[in-house]
Formats: structure tokens, sequence, C-alpha cells
């Protein structure tokens, strides 16, 4: 187990169903850039916005993630959202972590464009900003000008610095939006390529691709799991 420690930490929540190596060099630089301590991967145990979705078990899914954070001193898996009962939402992980590492510690939420641009769906959304710094990376395809603009909607004194791509909420706390490698991998592709038959190898670490075809995983319809 990797020593936990507070002060500049990073957290990566998703479905990791399953994690997979768009989310971990995601993590991985954007944790190098921001000088992080530690980037925690926590997968959520009920996805909100995947009620309707069957989602494989919590798990598998956070052995998967533990498999592949061991892949990096940086990395760690967390699964505080696997021991609360009821939906995930990112509110109360947030408010978790707060009392986990203390008020001195700084956090940075790592979020997809994708994700982020969900937000205002997200329980308590305004009340995030109170308790992290958000980092946005841009997915393939999404335009640097649409959010901006969203970004300046979500708070009526959200201030944009000199500094490029870099929002200060009237919490204090900043949005970054800042670029990392992108490589178009995505769970509902990886999962479709199992089902196919087809090969999943250098999309995933090699003890995650082993893991899925020990366990079966992805191997019928998503709606018969
Ligand atoms: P699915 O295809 O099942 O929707 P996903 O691959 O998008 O899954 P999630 O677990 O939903 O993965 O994503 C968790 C977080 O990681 C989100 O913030 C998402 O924007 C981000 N993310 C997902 N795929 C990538 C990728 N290839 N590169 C960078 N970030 C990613």
């Amino acid at each position: 187990m990797k020593k936990t420690v507070a002060g500049k930490i990073g957290i990566l929540g998703g479905t990791f169903d399953p994690v997979h190596f768009g989310h971990l060099r995601t993590a991985e630089e954007i944790g190098h850039e921001l000088s992080l301590q530690r980037v925690f991967l926590i997968p959520a145990a009920s996805p909100p916005h995947k009620i309707h979705d069957p989602v494989t078990p919590f798990d598998h899914r956070l052995a998967m993630v533990r498999l592949a954070v061991r892949e990096s001193a940086l990395l760690e898996a967390l699964d505080l959202e696997g021991r609360r009962v009821g939906l995930s939402y990112s509110f109360d992980t947030l408010k978790e972590l707060r009392s986990r590492f203390g008020m001195k510690a700084e956090i940075f939420f790592l979020v997809g464009s994708d994700a982020f641009i969900e937000i205002r769906t997200w329980k308590n959304y305004q009340a995030l900003f109170e308790y992290a710094n958000f980092v946005i990376i841009p997915r393939i395809g999404s335009d640097l000008g649409t959010l901006h603009n969203f970004i300046l909607g979500l708070d009526k004194d959200v201030k944009k610095q000199d500094r490029k791509n870099v929002y200060t909420m009237s919490s204090g706390n900043n949005v970054i939006i800042l670029r990392s490698t992108l490589l178009d991998i995505s769970a509902t592709g990886i999962r479709d390529m199992v089902r196919g038959g087809k090969p999943i190898t250098f999309l995933v670490p090699e003890a995650v691709r082993t893991y899925i075809h020990r366990e079966e995983l992805y191997r019928v319809h998503e709606n018969n799991r």
C-alpha cells in the first residue's frame, strides 16, 4: 500500500468499466504537471448518470483499478464510494476527502470535458467549487470556446486569470483547462471489443487484460448482464 499523503492531491472519479490507458495517462500526466503528491482513482459504486445502464459489479471495477495503479508511484485506488450506500455523488466524496485530509489539503478534481459539461446535473454542483479546484481535460473534438463560455456561466463572480485557461471561482478555488496527451480510448469501445472477440492488448494494462479474461467480463451483451 502506498503511503497516504495530504497536501496537493488529485482525484479522478469514474465508472472505470474497465479502467484503461486513457484514464491512466491523463491522471499521470496532470499529476506531474501540477506537482500533485498523489492522484486517487475513485470508482463510483452506483454512478447516478448510468442508473439505466447495467454496470459491472463494483468489486471487479475496483480490483482492475488496483491492478492498474501498481504501474505508477503517483496513482492510488480509493474505495470510499464502495463503502457508502446509495448513489455515488461527487459532492459526498469531496466532503469525505475534506474531512480525511483536512482543510489545508489542496484538492484537484480531474474531469474530462465531456463529463464537466454535465456538471449542472450533479448534486449541489455549486458547492463542489467550495471543496476543490477543477482540472478540465479537453477530450478529442471538444471546443475550447464553448468550454470557456460554459465556465463563465457557472458563477457570476468568476474571474479569468491572465494566465491562460485559469478561472478563479467566487469560492477562491480555480477551474483550470489543461491539455494532456489524448488517447482515443473509451471503456465502451473496450467492452465492445471483448464482446466481439477482438484483442484489447495495448489499450489496458496487461494485468487488467488478464483479469478481464479470467473473470470472463464483458462477454455477454450489456442488457443481459
Ligand atoms: P464509458 O465509455 O463507459 O462511458 P469512459 O471510458 O468514458 O467510459 P469513465 O469511467 O466514464 O470512462 O470516465 C472517467 C473519467 O475519465 C471522466 O472524467 C472522463 O471524461 C475521463 N476519461 C475517459 N476516457 C478518457 C480518455 N481516453 N482520456 C482522458 N480522459 C478520459
